[in-house]
Order: C-alpha cells, then structure tokens, then sequence
C-alpha cells in the first residue's frame, strides 16, 4: 500500500481502471473489485473519441504492438437504406474493449494498484462516525477506505442496493455485440437505423470490424430470438441485410446485454464518487461514452489528488461533472428521438446531406475537446 488516500474503485471498465491507475501512480493506496477476469468482451460500440485520445498516448494506455485504426468519416443510413456520408472534424479510433480494457488493467497493477478480479461488491456503507467506508463482497468479507469510487457502469446491484431511483423502472432497450470480419473501408463509422433501433459498425484492430446495436426488448420478445430479430426488423434496411449476408461472425454467440438506462443519475450518492456509466450513460449513438468514462476519471482523480476535504472534493467533483458531462447527456438523450423511426431518420438523414455546419454542431455538442 503506497501512502495519501485508502480508495477503493468499484468495478473494472474504462471509468474504475482509468481512475485506479492515475490515482495509483500518484501514490495512493487503491484496491480495484472487478466481478469478471480479464480479458473479456463487452457490449459496446467500440468507437473512442479522439477528445481522450492524447491523454491516453501520453500516459502509455494504448497499446502499441497492433495496428489501431483511425476513423474520420460518418456514414448514416435511414431505415429505408438510404446513405449519407459526413467528415468527422474530431473523429476517433477503433479499439476493442478485449484488448483496451486488458491493457488498462496491466497498466493499474505496474502503477501499483490492487486489482481483485472475480469478486462481486454486495453493500458500500458511509460510517458517518469514522468518516470511511466498508464495502461488503459477495463472500461477506468487509474491506475498509477513506474514499469509494463507484466505476460499476450502466447497472449494478449496488444501484438497487442504495435505492437509486433510476432502478425503479425498467428499461426497453438491448444491446448485442458481435467482432466481424468484412470488405469495408476503415476510416468510416456508420450508423444504420432500423424500425426502433440503430446498429453501428467500425473497424477494430486486427482487421476485425464490431457491429453492434441498439434494439427493443419487446421486439426481440415479438421476434423470439436475435436471428429472427435481425432478420425480421434489422434486415428491413437493406443495407444491413447486405452486412449480416456478407459478413463472417466471429463469436459462437453475440454478447447481449439489457437494462440499459439512459435516465439521470447523479454522480454523487452517499459520498460514493460516481463515475462513468455509473454517473449517467449517453446514447451510444454518440460514440462518445467510453471517452466520458475516461476523462471522468481524469477529473475525478485530479480532484482528489489536489484535495484533503472531503466535502471540498465532493463540491468540485459535482461542479466539474456537471461542466463537462451535463449537456452532453441531455443532448445525446434528445438526438435519440431522431432515430429508429421511419420519418425521423428520414429527416435525420436530410439534415446530414445539407447542412454539414449543423451536423457539425451537433457532433460538437455531444463531444468534449481533447485534453
Ligand atoms: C449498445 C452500446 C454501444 C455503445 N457504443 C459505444 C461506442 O461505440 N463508443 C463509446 O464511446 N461508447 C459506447 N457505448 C458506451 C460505453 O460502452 C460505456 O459508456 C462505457 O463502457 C462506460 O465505461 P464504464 O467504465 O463506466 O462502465 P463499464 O465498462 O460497463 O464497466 C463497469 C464494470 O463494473 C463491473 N461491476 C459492476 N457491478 C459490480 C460489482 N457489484 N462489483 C464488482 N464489479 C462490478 C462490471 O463487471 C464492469 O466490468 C455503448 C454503449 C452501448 C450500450
């Protein structure tokens, strides 16, 4: 355990490996609870902004013994199929969260922290009296801290555990993931909707593509399985049907994951430091929240490096989250309604092919600068 602050990061994605690394490599002592084992896909769309780009090469967190590819066009399609291409001005890279999120974790415990893979966080208790916390693991054992940083991502028990209101009600959507091999060009991340859903595809390293969408529980239940989903409702755009007839699958199966919620959260509970998805989760249609998940961290550890109040640190952290991520989510929940809808995306799609400076501005609006 080096010396400053005890913390303990709850969960392992971009937000808590992020935070476990810069925290720890300012000396403090943390410990990291991941419930899965590293490497291992997830749901996610796996386009990263540049906006963190910088911030990860000079720290060393992006590997460097693989080709990643580099993304500056926007390719969208209507439910009917009908394209449009647009220049990204900040644009981004492909990268997989098997390999982004492994690295990460290499990196958390060369800076010096702790990382428990396997094992699931039950309860985090604030003890007012000793001013620390306790947080509860799945086999009951307690380990103690001065600070928590909830990194538990879009849904976790610990969210029902401390009651957020969020829980209370359930979402429609799902997400599905795939790695695909597929003739398309590597510089493009495209967004084809479909009735109720979009589905997005961008290279990855290793000439792998991912192609994953958003789409609605009770379509999937109409349907009965993802094959008859997609070819059901997906399909329906021809230009998706053209990319699941052409493709080779890579996965036995897709990963699926729902419960995806993008109502408001807040960053702070219980003096639980909230970051990431855990703080409040974009649109994916944005391709911007593992970026959101990164510079949060970035904030948040800088935040704490700099204070010993702990008031102090929960005020400036509430103030800078709400600077940099408020706007961008309500933002990203309002784009949402464009999409998925016959006429919307119609609309959508008009809005791109004639005025690039209000898809510019658009853009603009869901993204940060890079730092
Ligand atoms: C369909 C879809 C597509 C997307 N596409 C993109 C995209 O292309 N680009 C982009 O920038 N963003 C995209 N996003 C958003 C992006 O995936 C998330 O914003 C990002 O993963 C957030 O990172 P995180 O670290 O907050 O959470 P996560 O990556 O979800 O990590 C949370 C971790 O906490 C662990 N955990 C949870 N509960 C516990 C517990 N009780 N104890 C221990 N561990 C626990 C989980 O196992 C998990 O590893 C997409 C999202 C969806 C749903």
């Amino acid at each position: 355990m080096g010396k400053g602050k005890e913390i303990i990061v709850v969960g392992g994605g971009l937000a808590g490996l992020v935070s476990a690394y810069l925290l720890a490599k300012n000396g403090h002592s943390v410990r990291l609870i991941e419930k899965k084992t590293y490497p291992f896909h997830r749901v996610c769309g796996e386009y990263l902004s540049n906006e963190v780009v910088d911030f990860l090469e000079r720290e060393g967190l992006l590997p460097q013994n693989v080709t990643i590819p580099k993304i500056d066009r926007f390719e969208f399609s209507d439910t009917k199929g009908r394209i449009v291409q647009t220049p990204l001005d900040l644009g981004g890279i492909g990268i997989s969260r098997f390999l982004l999120d492994d690295f990460l974790f290499q990196r958390a415990i060369e800076a010096g922290a702790e990382l428990l893979c396997g094992k699931q966080v039950h309860q985090v208790h604030f003890i007012q009296e000793s001013d620390r916390f306790q947080v509860v693991l799945e086999d009951g054992k307690i380990l103690e801290s001065d600070y928590v940083i909830g990194a538990f991502g879009k849904r976790s028990r610990i969210d029902s555990f401390l009651a957020r209101a969020f829980t209370q009600k359930r979402s429609p959507f799902i997400g599905v993931k795939y790695h695909i091999q597929i003739n398309r060009p590597t510089d493009v991340v495209a967004l084809h909707n479909f009735t109720n859903g979009y589905c997005g595809i961008n290279a990855v390293e290793e000439n792998r593509f991912n192609l994953c969408y958003l789409g609605r529980r009770e379509d999937l239940r109409k349907h009965g399985s993802i094959p008859e989903l997609e070819r059901e409702v997906l399909w329906k755009n021809p230009v998706l049907r053209e990319i699941f007839q052409e493709a080779e699958f890579l996965f036995e199966k897709p990963e699926v994951i729902n419960e995806i919620s993008f109502e408001e959260k807040s960053p702070i509970e219980n003096h639980i430091l909230m970051v990431g998805d855990a703080a409040g989760l974009i649109t994916p249609l944005n391709g911007n929240g593992m970026a959101m998940a990164i510079r949060g961290a970035y904030i948040l550890a800088d935040i704490v490096e700099n204070n010993t109040e702990r008031n102090t640190i929960e005020e400036l952290y509430q103030k800078q989250w709400n600077l940099h991520f408020k706007n961008r989510l309500l933002f990203g929940r309002w784009i949402q309604k464009l999409f998925g809808a016959e006429i919307s995306s119609a609309f959508a799609r008009n809005l791109l092919k004639n005025s690039h400076w209000l898809s510019q501005q658009i853009i603009r609006n869901t993204h940060g600068s890079p730092f």
